[in-house]
């Protein structure tokens, strides 16, 4: 039987499975398996061979039709533009490697965000629907279903014109992962980790408190300007520190934000995304590229 395969490169290790019917039809495949060396430590050549192995392991010996594979980082057309997880990678073009260890398949390189948000709409039966997603975690992901063109780096929009707000990751001053950012919260509070800053707000603490407010404000603008470009909806959140979110808090910062008419009825829901929901997401998109062939 031929099957398509999901590929999820997340931080520290990449998955794979045979998917059929928007669902994981055979047992996950993971690298590193004990005894290899980690994502981090692995050169550009090895890092596609370890990629190769774990996806004939998925497909079991059975024909690939399709290949999806969500990645962090900017890619288009199959080159790894940008990379800030595993800078390794940066400059490699993942599209023509595979291209050439599968000739015969179609191949799609995905953002990791966008296979998650594919992802839930398979999973909930809402592939009709457009779905957004944000993923917190170290840095911060904007996923899309349906996928269009473009570079969608939400993550980096402009939520703030404070030129003290310079804690981004990608270095630019104001952006929305430099108030959310696991890594950029613990430049601010270089006393604290924040878990602790949001147990402290929680605990009424004035500056942890202030800090919790501006986190979601900026959750909340940058979802805002997605809704004032592309409509209202419903945006998930997902990811480690999805666990920081106050949904309701966000919900009123929200209304504030958007006010015309027709723009009302958006809103948020917390839900975890194991890597099977990205394996989905990414072998459904590539499916579709096959389809549209
Ligand atoms: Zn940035």
């Amino acid at each position: 039987m031929p099957c398509a395969i999901g590929v999820r490169i997340a931080g520290a290790s990449l998955s794979a499975a045979s998917v059929d019917g928007n669902r994981v039809a055979g047992p996950i495949h993971y690298y590193p398996r004990e005894g290899d060396d980690s994502l981090a430590e692995l050169p550009a050549e090895s890092f596609g061979e370890a990629l190769r192995r774990t996806i004939e392991q998925a497909a079991a010996g059975a024909e690939i039709t399709a290949i999806g594979i969500g990645a962090p980082g900017i890619i288009r057309e199959g080159l790894i533009e940008e990379s800030p997880n595993l800078p390794q990678l940066k400059g490699l073009h993942l599209g023509a490697l595979l291209s050439a260890a599968f000739p015969d398949c179609a191949m799609l390189i995905l953002n990791d965000a966008d296979a998650v948000a594919a992802g839930i709409a398979a999973t909930r039966g809402q592939l009709d629907r457009v779905t957004r997603v944000w993923t917190l975690g170290v840095g911060l992901g904007f996923g899309r279903y349906p996928r269009t063109e473009g570079i969608w780096e939400a993550a980096h929009c402009v939520v703030t014109l404070d030129p003290k707000e310079k804690f981004c990751g990608c270095g630019g001053v104001g952006h929305l992962e430099g108030i959310l950012g696991y890594r950029a919260m613990r430049l601010r509070f270089m006393d604290m980790e924040p878990e602790e800053i949001f147990q402290q707000a929680t605990e009424g603490d004035e500056r942890c408190r202030n800090f919790a407010n501006l986190w979601h404000r900026a959750l909340a603008g940058a979802t805002a300007s997605s809704i004032h470009l592309d409509g209202p909806g419903k945006f998930y959140l997902t990811g480690p520190n999805s666990r920081f979110v106050e949904t309701g808090l966000l919900h009123v910062l929200l209304h504030d934000m958007v006010k015309m008419s027709t723009l009302q009825g958006s809103y948020f829901e917390v839900i975890p995304t194991p890597d099977e929901i990205a394996i989905i997401g990414a072998a459904l998109n590539a499916e579709r590229v096959m389809a549209a062939r």
